[in-house]
């Protein structure tokens, strides 16, 4: 895995997906709010790389080719021409590959490839016009190249290929005027070559619109499938993925890992009393409160199951590892949702099992996992609506005492 070990999404609730948001407010002006679009950049110029390189060695291929005609076909005119060619256009293209290819300078790529556009469009309408002025105005054909293939082939953005395309026609423009060619031949030329930049610049339009709409479809179902569809909270499976890379990293740095069960009192009945939709909004207003807790850049909260949330924090102090659980069980409390069936409370109520794990204290995973799953399963069999907090290098799991494996052992 290339990115940062504890990588994991900015916002975890769904209602938050800058990829959602974004397609419902639209791009028609190709530009994403925030960190989105450096996001797609990146992944545009991976995507467009091997065209890249494909066009590059193409227009090689060209530009040798062309050369080698001229050389065979061309009177004394084409060999200034041709020196052109090779002592400055083949050694731009060439550095052009070379960054293309290597990927330590792959980031200049954008850059390269427009200066040698600038580059080619320039010579090539010197060379045309002053072939034009001597009567062979077939070589001003070769420009209408020139200003397409940054709109198709080198994987550019519109803005810049199409800024590129204005630039080469108004290019051509005032370097026949200077030069004289004569105001028929240039006007026609320049039409021309406006035509094909036009043409050029709507197909990159709908190029990277389409990719950008793909972007983000992409991006949000990747979101979909890590995320519980009703609270917006990670999944369980996102957690087992993600609870053993901060244990990997925690065991590296050797700092302490705190999990947090968090599980709804008597829900079986508040969905008896008040339905199952008002038991899904009461699901969704824990989840939220739970949310705001995870504040700090490592904090993780997934759904476990059912009524069972989950909550790491990655080296929290001992403190705040210890007090965290019972400001959710007062801020669960605090939310007031009414629940007559409960035995402990008028109101809904959490239990809470908490475990912290030093790393290299002998604990598995599995284990520190396990000892916060006793503690909720202490925290039920005590009476529930409480916390129940453990230090995991001071505790043996109970093996086979999983709360998990039997959940109507307590209470
Ligand atoms: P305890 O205090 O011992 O935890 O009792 P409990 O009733 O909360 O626990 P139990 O495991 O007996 O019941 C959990 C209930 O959670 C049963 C199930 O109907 C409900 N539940 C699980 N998932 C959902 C959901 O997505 N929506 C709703 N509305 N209810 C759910
Ligand atoms: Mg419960
Ligand atoms: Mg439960």
């Amino acid at each position: 895995m290339d990115e940062h070990p504890l990588h994991k999404p900015a916002n975890q609730h769904l209602e938050y997906s800058a990829s959602a948001a974004q397609l419902k407010a639209g791009f028609a002006a190709l530009r994403f709010e925030g960190p989105l679009e450096k996001d797609f950049r990146e992944a545009y110029l991976q995507e467009n790389l091997p065209r890249g390189r494909l066009s590059g060695m193409i227009a090689l291929v060209l530009l040798l080719g062309v050369t080698c005609l001229s050389f065979l076909l061309g009177g004394d005119g084409d060999l200034a021409i041709n020196r052109t060619r090779l002592g400055v256009l083949l050694p731009i293209l060439l550095a052009a590959l070379v960054v293309a290819y290597h990927p330590a300078l792959q980031r200049f790529y954008i850059t390269t490839a427009t200066v040698a556009i600038c580059v080619f469009g320039f010579v090539a309408s010197y060379n045309g016009i002053q072939a034009a002025l001597e009567g062979k105005s077939y070589l001003i054909a070769g420009l209408v190249l020139i200003v397409i293939y940054p709109c198709l082939f080198l994987g550019m953005l519109f803005d810049r290929a199409a800024a590129l395309a204005v630039m080469l026609v108004a290019g051509f423009l005032g370097m026949g005027l200077f030069m004289g060619l004569d105001p028929n031949t240039l006007f026609y030329c320049a039409a021309i070559l406006a035509a094909a930049a036009t043409m050029g610049a709507h197909a990159c339009y709908n190029l990277e619109h389409a990719h950008r709409l793909n972007f983000l479809e992409t991006r949000m179902l990747n979101e979909l499938a890590e995320r519980d569809g009703l609270t917006g909270l990670y999944n369980r499976r996102i957690f087992d993925d993600y609870v053993q890379r901060l244990w990997r990293q925690a065991s590296r740095e050797e700092v302490a890992i705190a999990v947090i069960f968090v599980d709804i009192d008597f829900f079986k009945l508040y969905n008896d009393l008040y339905g199952h939709q008002a038991g899904d909004d009461c699901l969704k207003r824990v989840a939220s409160c739970l949310l705001r807790m995870a504040k700090r850049p490592f904090d993780f909260c997934a759904r476990y199951g059912g009524e069972e949330f989950v909550m790491v924090l990655y080296g929290p102090p001992r403190d705040y590892a210890e007090s965290l659980p019972e400001k959710i069980r007062r801020d669960v409390a605090a939310l007031e949702i009414a629940h007559s069936g409960s035995e402990v409370a008028n109101n809904v109520t959490v239990s809470i099992g908490a475990a912290t794990a030093p790393p290299g204290g002998g604990r598995s995973l599995a284990g520190a996992i396990q000892i916060a799953d006793e503690a909720l399963y202490e925290a039920k069999a005590k009476g529930r609506n409480r916390v129940v907090f453990r230090d995991a290098a001071q505790v043996d799991a109970q093996t086979g005492n999983f709360r998990i494996a039997d959940r109507k052992r307590y209470g």
